[in-house]
């Protein structure tokens, strides 16, 4: 995902004390039971930028969801069904799929039931904390073939912000919905590549995918959904409202819930920029959209165009400053005021996330430093271009006072999540891992390094990358061996 930075630990015990004063009452509605709808055929192309259209064609066996969510009138109960067509696309035949259920190890619980492969029932198994669905096939699932998985759920949603920063949970008049519908998990060189993520850093790991999501939610809420809401397929009746939004290709689909927001827009080069948070953050979110808009300008013009007609801010009382996710990003409330001091790298940072961890993909439990150490450097670039030399030295500073912190420690910033601290992992994946790409760009010099992270982007994007990759990328650019940088800095 999506961490940018712990607020300071001032910041933290500040933020704790302010919220518990606020009692959450709990109420408890009656069940509803969810039902499949009927999918209308979606139009994917309409969220992308015109030079992305082409890849539908090539994202066919890509997941494809269909997802209803139904939100309970005191926004704490969530029931809904799924249903998946799933194609192997591994060169091997597969015994069982694996499906992550993230509520049960963020603090809150989800029951699946009535589970069934190809409209046939099955007895899935459960695991890791029962945060993982794995469901047996008949038999084997051959390379190109497909199933249809199909599924109803309900959540209990978490009333705080204290596990995962707050990623999934109704707190102070806001349900943060990230990761709420069993999601398919990765099959890559290690086989179904899963474990229960460390609370340091982000949890997801995910393939390109498409969804069409139906939301039943009280009508007293506005929605934020990934993707494109159609509002063609809008309902409102009584006291609640339907929404429908598609979404694809995308690695994840996250939605959040308030009575409390205003949107605030902006336009720039064919792209809409959003911004829900209540009115009393309107200059902080408008200035953060201004933020944005030069963030697009800039990655686009060095990394690849941004590839979605929408991208959307929303304020959320997570403990940390921003989170990414495709196409949308959260933030949180206390920076949305213009003179915040955490405001703009923030923004650029997130922003930057979706070329690093959503255009290109890459594994954020083994591998974090490929989207946050290059996400840094490319909020240090964001500083370069907007500011000169003066941006360029206040940023770099940050980055160099992160890894300062504990004490310049030769730690290898290639590690996975579970083998830092927490300290650690700020001073190395968000500090050190972004200096590392100061010391190739010296190497490499500066043409052949801006010709280098845009070929890495622009050949894995809508898929995974790995340190590998980014290795041969830079050592294509410069026809050398780079292995002793490497060794110097990210190997373990
Ligand atoms: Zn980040």
């Amino acid at each position: 995902m999506k961490r940018f930075f712990l607020l300071s630990s001032l910041a933290l015990l500040y933020l704790t004390s302010c919220l518990l004063l606020r009692q959450q009452a709990e109420s408890k509605p009656e069940p509803i039971l969810p039902t499949l709808s009927p999918t209308d055929p979606p139009d994917f192309e309409s969220g992308l930028t015109p030079e992305y259209h082409g890849i539908l064609q090539e994202l066919s066996d890509a997941s494809f969801y269909s997802i209803e969510f139904i939100i309970a009138d005191d926004l704490v109960h969530v029931s809904g069904s799924e249903k998946v067509i799933y194609t192997n696309t591994e060169e091997v035949g597969l015994s069982e799929i694996q499906l992550r259920l993230f509520p049960n190890i963020l603090g809150g619980k989800m029951l699946v039931e009535n589970v069934k492969v190809n409209g046939n029932a099955v007895t899935p198994k459960y695991s890791l904390n029962n945060s993982l669905l794995i469901i047996p096939f008949e038999k084997s699932l051959e390379p190109k073939e497909n199933i249809t998985l199909s599924m109803v759920f309900n959540i209990t949603i978490p009333q705080s912000v204290e596990l995962n920063y707050g990623v999934q949970a109704y707190y102070d008049d806001v349900l943060a919905l990230a990761h709420a519908y069993p999601m398919i998990a990765v099959n890559d060189d290690e086989g179904w590549n899963v474990e229960i993520p460390p609370q340091t850093g982000d949890l997801i790991y995910a393939d390109m995918s498409f969804f069409v999501v139906t939301v039943d939610a009280p009508k007293t809420v506005t929605l934020v959904g990934t993707g494109r809401e159609v509002s063609s397929h809008a309902e409102r009746n009584g006291s609640r409202q339907k929404v429908r939004y598609e979404a694809g290709p995308v690695r994840d689909f996250y939605l959040a819930a308030s009575p409390a927001y205003e949107v605030f827009t902006k336009e720039v080069n064919g792209v809409t920029l959003r911004f829900y948070a209540p009115d009393d953050l309107q200059t902080g979110a408008e200035y953060a959209l201004e933020v944005a808009a030069r963030s697009l300008e800039i990655f686009g013009g060095r990394y690849a165009p941004f590839p979605y007609t929408e991208l959307e801010f929303v304020s959320t009382p997570t403990y940390v400053l921003g989170i990414e996710y495709p196409g949308l990003i959260a933030i949180t409330k206390w920076i949305i005021e213009p003179d915040n001091e955490y405001l703009e790298a923030t923004i650029a940072h997130e922003v930057a996330h979706q070329w690093f961890y959503n255009l290109v993909g890459n594994d954020q439990l083994d591998e974090p430093w490929l989207d946050e150490s290059l996400t840094q450097f490319a909020t240090l670039q964001y500083f370069t271009d907007e500011y000169g030399q003066a941006g360029k030295a206040g940023f770099r500073a940050d980055l160099e006072d992160r890894w300062s912190r504990i004490g310049n420690e030769i730690i290898p910033v290639g590690l996975p999540v579970r083998d830092y601290s927490d300290a650690e992992y700020s001073g190395i994946v968000y500090g050190r891992g972004a200096l590392f790409f100061e010391a190739l760009r010296e190497k490499l010099d500066e043409e052949a390094f801006d010709t280098f992270i845009k070929s890495y982007v622009q050949n894995n994007a809508w898929g995974i990358g790995t340190t590998e990759t980014l290795r041969t990328a830079a050592e294509t650019q410069c026809g050398c061996d780079l292995a002793y940088l490497f060794e110097d800095w990210i190997y373990p």
